[in-house]
C-alpha cells in the first residue's frame, strides 16, 4: 500500500467535499455573489477532488499490489533446503525456525545441540 497516495486521496476527498460543500452553502444563502472568484474556485476544486479522490486511493491500493505481485513473480532461482523430520539424537521434531545454524550446510538441534545434516540444492521453479 502506497500510504502517501493513499492518505493523499482521502485529503482530496476531504478537501474537496468540504469545499463543495462551502460553494453549495454559499449558493443557498446568496453570499457568493460577494466573492464569486472564490465561489467559484472551491466549487472546481470541490468537483476535482472529490471526483479525483477515489480514483487516487484505487489506484494507490492497486499499484502497491501490482508492485508485490511483480515482486513475487520476478523469483525464479530458489535454493531447496532439505532437514531431518527429527533429531537423530534425542528424535525431537525440528523445523526451519527452531534451528541453530552453525556453517552453510550445518546446523544445531535446539533441544541437544546435535549437529544435523542439512541439505541445500538450488533449482528453478
Ligand atoms: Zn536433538
Amino acid at each position: 500500500m502506497k500510504r502517501g497516495a493513499f492518505i493523499l486521496g482521502v485529503a482530496m476527498l476531504v478537501i474537496g467535499g468540504y469545499s463543495f460543500w462551502w460553494s453549495m452553502q454559499s449558493l443557498f444563502n446568496m453570499s457568493f455573489m460577494d466573492d464569486w472568484i472564490s465561489w467559484i474556485f472551491s466549487l472546481v476544486v470541490g468537483t476535482i477532488f472529490v471526483s479525483l479522490g477515489p480514483g487516487v486511493m484505487v489506484w494507490a491500493y492497486a499499484s502497491s499490489y501490482q508492485a508485490s505481485y511483480r515482486q513475487i513473480a520476478k523469483q525464479k532461482q530458489w535454493q531447496l533446503v532439505q532437514l531431518p523430520l527429527n533429531c537423530s539424537e534425542c528424535s525431537k521434531d525440528i523445523s526451519i525456525q527452531s534451528l541453530e545454524w552453525i556453517g552453510d550446510q550445518e546446523a544445531r538441534c535446539p533441544y541437544c545441540s546435535n549437529v544435523l545434516e542439512v541439505r541445500i540444492n538450488s533449482g528453478y521453479r
